[in-house]
């Protein structure tokens, strides 16, 4: 054990915020970044949610890209922790990015618009850091706005998501009447607005207001009291080992537009969130993360702003050892040794030299085409080796061809080079052969295009196929003839067949009329 380092280690906090668009992440995550002193102002990240990606070229994609590249990471230090906050991209940038982000996290915050309670794209993305068993942390926010019934939303965790919630904290009113948190670790209640020179918090003996101070008496108040009693009666009660485990979740309520119980969830999050763990390798083996010897996987890579030099950048987390500049490497896939003087770290809103990088940071390396998603690369003698990142299943479908037939060759190249990137996924269709591109987000249908003509020279015709489900089958029990324009049938790049199902009502009827075929989806 290297003591030194797993003391770096220990500080670690690295996470990714999921919610569906417009619930706050972005405001949140602004608050959090102004409570680390990274920025000064509201308004800073805000900046870059501007534009409409579907009418934009690359060139613009690109510029704002350039902002969101580096705010693709945020790094800040907080009650002497060091906090690296993933962003994953949602709105019309939603992609297998957004979900592989998630593959390099030790923890999730999930922030729920409380008017809305659990929307369809938080539970997507719920759904994936489920499989990886890693702790989540809910913020319902908006409490300065009439929303729904906090036992409500506490009790939608469990019906939809199938996920217990602890309450750690409960609002005392809510919208116009909101008058604050009662937060139930601290015994204390923390005033929406305090008067002139008044304590923001006020503690609580044996759980009753103290005489004279604005909660005695005061209905809503009771009304708090009565719902906490209920709460400790029926509810869950706070257990560190299933929230560990990803099967109980804290529940924190605020408002993060009025910077009201931010502070208060962070400070429990960095203390309650795990540090960096072990790593699967080699198949069955664990990486403890104060191994000596660095390693880490590629979990992003990004096209970066100057097509001419074709550079990119790849997300590395980092699970073991040190990461210093100038280190050699070895590329798992290749066995190829890498020298990595070329990277960058993220803090605050530029891009820096690393200086220093362990176990649970994430490190930009500038990449001339050595890499792809899901290397793992390691220093030392000893081979390490992370499992693959899972493939996400599409659900936005394109058929794809050269409007050159005469340049089939470039066709080829580009698209063999960008599907092994994983930027889409890519099907032929079993019965034609033509190609099908598959993904989970529109901008990357675009990506593609944009880099197809101006890396390959190769000028793609795109028709919408639109939404599908789509659904492996056992190719012992398939029969062609079991394909229709409803369902249609392809193969993906290792030759298994799937059906692209039109909708949801598509594949019912699949199933009433084949009830013995076995369908998966893969993730
Ligand atoms: P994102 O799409 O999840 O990143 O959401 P944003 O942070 O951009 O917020 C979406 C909208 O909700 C913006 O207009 C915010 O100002 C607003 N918003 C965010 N948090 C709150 C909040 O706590 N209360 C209220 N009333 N509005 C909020």
């Amino acid at each position: 054990m290297n003591k030194e380092l797993l003391d770096k280690v220990n500080k670690r906090r690295t996470f990714a915020i999921i919610s569906h668009p417009d619930a706050g992440k972005t405001t949140i995550t602004e608050q959090m970044l102004l409570l680390g002193g990274v920025i000064r102002s509201a308004g800073t990240v805000k900046a870059r949610k501007t534009g409409n990606y579907a009418t934009s070229d690359w060139m613009e994609i690109e510029k704002k890209r350039g902002i969101s590249v580096t705010s693709s990471v945020m790094q800040f230090e907080y009650q002497g922790k060091r906090i690296n906050i993933l962003d994953t991209p949602g709105h019309q940038d939603f992609s297998e990015d957004t979900y592989r982000t998630l593959m390099a996290v030790d923890a999730a915050v999930m922030v729920i618009d409380s008017a809305r309670g659990i929307e369809p794209q938080t539970k997507k993305l719920f759904k994936v850091v489920r499989q990886r068993g890693i702790p989540v942390f809910t913020f319902m926010n908006k409490l300065d706005r009439d929303g729904r019934e906090p036992l409500d939303l506490v009790a939608e965790l469990e019906e939809v998501l199938g996920i217990e919630g602890v309450a750690m904290n409960w609002p005392i009113g809510m919208g116009q009447s909101l008058l604050g948190l009662y937060d139930l670790a601290n015994q204390r209640v923390e005033l929406y607005h305090p008067e002139e020179g008044q304590d923001r918090f006020i503690a609580l003996a044996d759980g009753k207001a103290p005489a004279g101070s604005p909660l005695a008496d005061d209905p809503q108040f009771e009304e708090t009291l009565g719902e906490i009693e209920l709460l400790e009666g029926a509810g869950a009660s706070f257990d560190r080992a299933k929230v560990l485990a990803g099967q109980q979740t804290p529940v924190f309520f605020g408002s993060a537009l009025t910077n009201f119980g931010v502070e208060t969830f962070l400070e429990q999050f960095v203390d309650l969130a795990p540090a960096p763990g072990e790593h699967e390798v080699n198949g069955d083996e664990e990486l403890k993360p104060d191994d000596d010897e660095f390693s880490g996987f590629i979990f992003k890579i990004q096209a970066n702003m100057n097509p001419q030099h074709r550079d990119r950048i790849a997300f590395v987390r980092v699970c073991s050892g040190e990461f210093s500049k100038g280190l050699d490497v070895t590329l798992a896939r290749t066995g190829k040794q890498v020298r990595l003087n070329n990277a960058v770290e993220f803090e605050s809103s530029a891009r820096v030299q690393v200086s220093e990088a362990v176990a649970g940071d994430i490190v930009g390396l500038y990449d001339t085409g050595n890499f792809q998603i899901g290397d793992s690369i390691y220093a030392g003698k000893r081979k390490l080796e992370f499992p693959p990142l899972p493939e996400f299943t599409p659900e936005l479908f394109m058929r794809v061809s050269p409007k050159n037939v005469m340049k089939q060759k470039s066709f080829h190249k580009g698209m063999n080079q960008l599907v092994q990137e994983g930027a889409v996924q890519l099907y032929r269709n079993y019965q034609t052969d033509d190609y099908i591109l598959g993904a989970v987000g529109q901008l990357q249908f675009e990506v593609f295009q944009y880099r197809m003509k101006n890396e390959y020279n190769s000028e793609v015709e795109m028709t919408s196929i639109g939404h599908r489900v789509a659904r492996w089958i056992n190719p012992d029990q398939l029969d062609p003839k079991m394909s229709s324009s409803r369902n249609l049938l392809v193969k993906d790049r290792f030759g298994n067949p799937l059906f692209l199902f039109e909708n949801a009502f598509a594949e019912r009827w699949f199933h009433d009329k084949y009830p013995d075929v076995e369908l998966t989806e893969k993730l």
